[in-house]
């Protein structure tokens, strides 16, 4: 097999055809390969447009039938285990990101073979000044923060060479932040610009909050500094109360009976803090120490003849 696709689905039922079709057209003499659909919990009738396509389709497919929604990291994860190309490659299923372009990253990872890796990212974007701006913000932080390099606007849509599949597979972390996982696994990566389309159908799954809190699992899941920020306030104000102590005892303490109230507030606060951050990350060590798979599937459909 020279190229596996994983292709992720929630709620896909009008596009999956469309990408079966729009792909084979572009892929017409590629040589073999296969479509891995993974049907992520769907409440639609994305696994019946699935069922179809496996049943009447020549090209090889298979398809991950999650047992719910767990996610597109989960998604993917499953869908790259499943994959046996010799290159890997990860697409949308609502044709954001064009069957077209993807063969062009696989000819540019085929012909430089420096190249383990090709991630398409996007330069400009079409989204709001707010969420272009929390964004720039959290890719300035995550990069000041943490080890791995994180590069704004890079994507999903990748194609890789099976070794970079192999890695990723390797990981099996279970609150996955795919974007770490590629920049920690390292391998050389070109990073080619594209436009992304406007979705061939339905809506998408991403609201503010939720990529709010994708961004606090990557800072998470990639760096430890807020707890040692967390450490350092905890000895600032340590040292601070000794200092309002000593402050206290030479001014005497009725005239700082304001000041107390504020004091006890922000002592207070700064605790909470820590906290809070630190059960950030025994949540998250809770969650790896359940060992709870990442996915359940109901079953795995193929057409595939072997
Ligand atoms: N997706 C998924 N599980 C989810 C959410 C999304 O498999 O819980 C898939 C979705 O079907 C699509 C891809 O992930 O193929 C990207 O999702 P979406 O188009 O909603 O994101 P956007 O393009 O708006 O970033
Ligand atoms: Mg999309």
């Amino acid at each position: 097999m020279k190229l596996s696709a994983v292709i992720p689905c929630y709620n896909e039922e009008g596009n999956v055809k469309l990408l079966h079709d729009v792909f084979n057209k572009v892929f017409k003499g590629f040589g073999s390969y296969e479509l891995i659909f993974v049907n992520d919990g769907s409440r639609d009738n994305t696994i019946v447009e699935l069922k179809k396509l496996v049943k009447s389709s020549k090209t090889n497919i298979k398809v991950v039938d999650f047992s719910r929604n767990f996610g597109k990291e989960a998604a993917m994860y499953a869908g790259l285990k499943e994959a046996s190309g010799e290159y890997v490659c990860i697409i949308d299923a609502d044709l954001q990101q064009r069957p077209e372009v993807l063969l062009d990253m696989y000819n540019y990872l085929v012909e430089h073979d420096e190249y383990d890796s090709v991630c398409a990212f996007q330069d400009v974007r079409n989204e709001g000044k707010v969420l272009s701006f929390f964004k720039n913000t959290f890719y300035k932080l995550i990069n000041k923060i943490s080890d791995v390099n994180f590069v704004r606007g890079a994507s999903d849509f990748r194609v890789f060479k099976r070794s970079v599949r192999d890695a990723i597979v390797s990981l099996g972390e279970k609150h996955r932040f795919t974007k770490g996982i590629f920049s920690y696994v390292g391998f050389n990566t070109y990073y080619m610009p594209y436009q992304a389309e406007e979705r061939a159908s339905g809506v998408s799954k991403w609201s503010f909050i939720s990529l709010f809190k994708y961004a606090i699992l990557g800072i998470l899941s990639f760096s430890t500094l807020p707890l040692k920020i967390a450490t350092a306030l905890g000895c600032i104000t340590l040292i601070g109360s000794f200092i309002y102590l000593i402050i206290s005892l030479i001014i005497g303490v009725n005239a700082t009976t304001m000041l107390m109230f504020f004091m006890i507030a922000f002592f207070g606060g700064i605790q909470l803090l820590a906290i809070g951050i630190f059960s950030q990350y025994m949540a998250m060590m809770y969650g790896e120490v359940k060992d709870r798979p990442i996915y359940i599937a109901r079953e795995i459909i193929s057409n595939s003849k072997k």
